[in-house]
């Protein structure tokens, strides 16, 4: 793998444990929703993160949770601006648009740091021009790690026919923010009321994107209401990825 050096623009602290790390890097190739290797030694130790940035940004941006038994994070949440960090230019992994078909709808059903992907895919016009409704669930434990509010306020603002954004934070009560999780939300049909659509396999595609327990409860969720996993020789309405190994 060819690394090339990059230079830490800020590397932003959401909450003890939640940092998005911004370098500054040129001639970077990736879709929406692919991931790269990061490396803080010139690529001999390195892990996967995904993209949170649009292709068209030199800003790129990594969202990231700090393991406090991890071989990379501890060390990566040390990082100061205008320190360097190694990165593969160029992007890998299936989970973009391209894999998804055309659908009515678009889900976006993610847990933690599984939100940034979904911010990539947002950032390019390609979801608004072909998914007449877009829905973006995130998941988290407490209300302080529902982050890039701004963002999804721009598409609020933006898209008010088109874009609806479910936040849940399930440890801790927080007025109008569901607690249910995700599995337990789907079925209870208050997304599909909310949004006056059914979550059919004829309408919907659906993405995944965090914790894989989430990934795997709510593909088999999805599976009992008649959706199919999406396979590239068997084209379904689940699109998955799970954040780490269990
Ligand atoms: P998390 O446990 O993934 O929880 C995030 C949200 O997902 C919470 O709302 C949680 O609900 C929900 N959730 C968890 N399991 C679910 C399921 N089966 N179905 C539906 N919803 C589910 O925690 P996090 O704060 O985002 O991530 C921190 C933890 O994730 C760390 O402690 C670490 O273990 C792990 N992690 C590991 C790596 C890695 O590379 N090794 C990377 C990122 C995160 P509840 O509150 O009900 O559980």
């Amino acid at each position: 793998m060819k690394f090339i050096e990059t230079v830490v623009v800020e590397n932003k602290k959401w909450t003890s444990s939640l940092y998005s790390l911004f370098v500054e890097a040129k001639n970077t190739h990736f879709t929406a929703g692919q991931f790269t290797q990061i490396s803080l030694d010139k690529g001999h130790l390195f892990r996967p993160y995904s993209f949170v940035n649009a292709p068209q940004e030199g800003l790129l941006e990594f969202y990231y949770n700090e393991i406090s038994n991890g071989t990379l994070t501890p060390f990566l949440s040390k990082i100061e601006k205008g320190m360097p960090v190694w990165i593969v230019p160029k992007g890998a992994g299936r989970f973009t648009l391209a894999e998804v078909a055309d659908a009515p709808i678009l889900w976006l059903l993610a847990t933690g740091t599984g939100l940034g992907p979904f911010l990539s895919m947002l950032k390019t016009a390609e979801p608004w021009q072909r998914f007449a409704t877009i829905v973006l669930v995130h998941s988290v434990r407490f209300e302080k790690e529902l982050t890039h509010q701004a963002l999804i306020a721009h598409w609020q603002k933006n898209y008010p026919n088109q874009f609806y954004w479910f936040p849940i934070v399930t440890r801790g009560s927080v007025e109008n923010i569901a607690s249910l999780r995700i599995t337990d939300l789907l079925a209870s049909g208050s997304i599909e009321r909310e949004v006056k659509q059914s979550l059919t396999p004829e309408n919907s595609q659906v993405m995944l994107c965090g914790n894989p327990q989430m990934v795997s409860d709510v593909s088999i969720y999805l599976q009992s209401k008649g959706l199919s996993l999406n396979r590239s020789n068997h084209p379904g309405q689940i699109t998955s990825e799970n954040y780490w190994k269990e």
